[in-house]
């Protein structure tokens, strides 16, 4: 074995359940890559709130059990499958998925999954990209069709997605309406590229964002907790408008005949059935903002591999968001 070690910590969930189902077991045997597949010591791991529902057993993906969570790594390769040429040991990386799981000291990745990390980041920031940055483009250009010019607002912009996505949206020449659920979220999100900033807390932002957004209304909402909002988006929505759901934890009762005048679109955003192709697009994207200097990942509260269940626990009842949450493996 490359690393000169057999086992490692890893994270391990043997059943579904709340966050104390989340096991650090130290006697884990290291993942051994196949001929597509790269081993990757993990720096850092970017924790999403789907994999609290995963985790919890009532999610439509099901993963078998024992497994691993985590989908974004950072680190360092340490070993290559026989047919992958693209890395070499020692090279600087970060995923958008893994096979063996990040929550991990090493996982194994899918070569096409895997992408050089700049130097301009460090791991935490790497750990920060993968789903949130590919989602927010996702969202915003292929399934929102966000052109330049138009008027985009990111409803909950202080978290990992949502500041991605004020990062994309102000660079693609979008202009960008942010909400936070704190007067630090805000600032936040207004130094992440947001035009103006509101407070989804606060009773009176709906008006606020309409008066912002004048009579022409907003052309793309990115909607993070449409469980609670989707039924106001559609009241901000300009003619054509679209919602884009991205984060939806419950259901709600809208009325249809609120998309009617405006011919509003309603439409669900996952970055699991995105295709090859979006994914390509979607790395393009990422790899020239970072390149460019627009790219820059925002840390949020870090957690060690043994307080992993406390991360789980705080995603889900976050006092105020204020950039993506990481576990550190190492
Ligand atoms: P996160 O880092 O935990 O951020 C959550 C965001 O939601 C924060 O900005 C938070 O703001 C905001 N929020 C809280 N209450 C809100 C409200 N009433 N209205 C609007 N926003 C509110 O999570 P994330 O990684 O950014 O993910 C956001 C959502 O997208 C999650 O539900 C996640 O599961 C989902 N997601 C979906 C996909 C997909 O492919 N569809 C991919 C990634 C994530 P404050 O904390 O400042 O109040």
């Amino acid at each position: 074995m490359a690393t000169g070690r057999n086992v490692m910590r890893a994270v391990k969930v043997f059943e579904f359940g709340g966050p104390e189902v989340l096991k650090l077991q130290s006697d884990i045997s290291l993942p051994v890559p196949k001929e597509n597949q790269v081993l990757i010591k993990v720096h850092a791991c970017g924790i999403n709130p789907v994999e609290t529902y995963v985790r919890s057993g009532n999610y439509a993906i099901k993963p078998a059990l024992p497994y691993t969570p985590g989908t974004d790594v950072s680190g360092v390769i340490q070993g290559v499958g026989e047919h992958v040429a693209a890395f070499k040991k020692g090279d600087r990386v970060f995923t958008i998925s893994t096979v063996s799981g990040g929550y991990a000291e090493y996982t194994v990745a899918s070569v096409d999954t895997v992408f050089s990390l700049s130097d301009k980041l460090d791991f935490k920031q790497g750990a920060a990209i993968g789903i949130p940055y590919f989602t927010a483009y996702h969202a915003l250009f292929q399934k929102g069709s966000a052109k330049a010019g138009e008027t985009v607002l990111v409803h909950g912009a202080s978290g990992g997605v949502g500041i991605a996505t004020c990062q994309i949206a102000r660079a693609y020449g979008l202009k960008v309406l942010g909400t936070a659920g704190t007067e630090e979220g805000m600032k936040l999100v207004l130094k992440n590229g947001a035009h103006k900033a509101f407070n989804h807390r606060k009773k009176d932002y709906l008006a606020q964002i309409k008066e912002e957004a004048g009579t022409g209304g907003v052309n793309v909402i990115i909607e993070m907790l449409a469980n609670v909002n989707l039924a106001n988006d559609l009241q901000l929505l300009s003619s054509g408008g679209r919602v884009m759901i991205v984060g939806c934890r419950g259901p709600i009762e809208i009325h249809p005949r609120d998309t009617m005048l405006k011919e509003s679109s309603i439409r669900g955003v996952s970055l699991w059935s995105a295709s090859k192709e979006e994914k390509h697009e979607c790395a393009a994207s990422v790899l020239a903002g970072i390149d460019a200097g627009w790219l820059k990942p925002v840390l949020g509260p870090e957690y060690l591999m043994e307080k992993v269940a406390e991360a789980h626990k705080d995603i889900i009842h976050s006092q105020g968001a204020l950039g993506k949450m990481v576990l550190l493996t190492c």
